[in-house]
């Protein structure tokens, strides 16, 4: 069996070394990616300030069991098992029999004036922001949109790297919501003495060079403005006529299959996969590793002609934030991935969020050495044991 696995992010680099590993040569696992390095996301707002983040090669990173081929698949023919891939050695097209798509997202805005914005959440977009970042005058005005993850981690790395400009979080909810009492306090404290002025409940309408224009007629000044509002897959499933959501998201069933075309299966944040409650897994690493273990696992029973029906089963445990170098905060979740219990604030919290970034790359190497290690937890307390990243 032929595999494609387009992309090579957290996603696509597990799925190729766990599938390559455990078919034990059943299958030829072939991995097209736009760069010769792994990017670890969770680290681009580090890149966007300019710290020296690791980029590991992806050759050594997936070994030779996988054949990585440099470039971007540009157009995807899913029912005729071909994709074309433009890189640097010219165009090619790549058979398969089956295509895991683990093509990721990007940051989306959709509103007027979306070209004035900078964002974090692709590797060309936090290099283009670290020079517009490095050359603001002092006293400058900064806003970062979008209060969620990314933008809380962004506006307090941006805030402590320049305590001489003014930084602005601006979000349409309330700063901190998604946590318990204790982590939000912890948020918005931090936030304050980062010098972070917070503006929660304003959604903005439109922004234009220096400003943002609010739904309430408000405006907020904007030298520059760092877009965190929201991420949407890559335009190539839905090119290829695949079914996606609108977010561009490849819909699939709950063993990760399109529902359109049962030769494609979408990993990662490319994959619109319902969970045990109906909604989509959200998008992250707790969702991206295991959701390539199992697409690894699917593929190669299918290779070896054993049942292939099985639902992923997933339960989330905890999230970890961080909020500039020294702070962060481990928030318990239910297996539904809702903020449940005590957060923690202390030195633990701050390791646990180092320990997850690095330990990224750390579990692809572990999986391409010992393939079939990763583990996580199940959607039901007893269904499995925890030990994935
Ligand atoms: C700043 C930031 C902080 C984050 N922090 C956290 C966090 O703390 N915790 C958490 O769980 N999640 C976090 N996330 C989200 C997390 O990074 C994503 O959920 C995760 O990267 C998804 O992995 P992936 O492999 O699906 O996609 P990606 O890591 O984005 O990899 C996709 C790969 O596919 C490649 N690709 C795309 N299109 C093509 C194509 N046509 N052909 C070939 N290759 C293609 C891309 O170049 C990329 O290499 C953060 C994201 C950002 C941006």
């Amino acid at each position: 069996m032929r595999v494609l696995v387009v992309g090579a992010g957290y996603a696509g680099a597990t799925a190729a070394v766990r599938l390559a590993g455990r078919s034990r040569g059943r299958v030829d696992v072939t991995v097209v990616n736009p760069r010769p390095r792994f990017v670890n996301r969770l680290l681009l707002h580090h890149v966007a300030i300019g710290r020296r983040v690791a980029a590991p090669g992806l050759r050594d990173l997936l070994g030779t069991a996988v054949t990585l081929v440099p470039g971007r698949v540009v157009d995807l023919d899913p029912a005729g098992g071909r994709a074309t891939v433009a890189g640097p050695e010219g165009v090619r097209v790549v058979a398969f029999d089956r295509v895991v798509l683990a093509t990721g997202s990007t940051t989306a805005v959709p509103l007027a004036g979306g070209e004035h914005v900078h964002a974090v959440g692709d590797l060309e977009a936090a290099q283009r922001l670290r020079p517009a970042f490095a050359a603001l005058r002092p006293g400058a005005d900064v806003a970062v949109v979008g209060g969620g993850f990314t933008g809380l981690e962004t506006v307090a790395e941006l805030a402590g790297r320049r305590p001489d400009v003014r930084v602005r979080l601006v979000t349409a909810g309330e700063v901190g919501a998604w946590f318990t009492r204790r982590g939000a306090e912890h948020v918005r404290t931090t936030l304050r003495e980062l010098g972070v002025e917070a503006r929660g409940g304003t959604r903005v309408r439109a922004v234009e060079p220096g400003r943002l224009h609010l739904d309430d007629r408000g405006e907020v000044p904007a030298e520059l403005t760092v877009w965190c509002g929201g991420f949407a897959a890559p335009p190539l499933a839905r090119e290829a006529g695949i079914a996606v959501d609108d977010r561009g998201a490849v819909l699939t069933d709950a063993t990760l299959r399109s529902v359109s075309h049962p030769a494609v299966l979408a990993v990662g944040d490319a994959g619109h996969t319902p969970g045990p409650g109906g909604d989509r897994y959200s998008m992250s690493c707790q969702f991206a590793f295991p959701s390539a273990a199992h697409a690894a696992d699917l593929l190669r029973a299918e290779a070896l002609g054993q049942p292939v029906d099985d639902a992923l089963d997933l339960g989330f445990t905890a999230r970890a934030v961080s909020l500039g170098t020294r702070r962060a905060v481990l928030q318990p979740t239910t297996r539904d991935d809702v903020a449940r219990g005590r957060a923690w604030t202390g030195r633990a919290a701050v390791l646990a969020k180092l320990v997850q970034v690095r330990g990224v790359v750390a579990a692809i190497g572990v999986e391409r050495r010992l393939p079939g290690t990763a583990r996580w937890p199940g959607a039901e307390p007893r269904a499995a044991v925890a030990s994935a990243p």
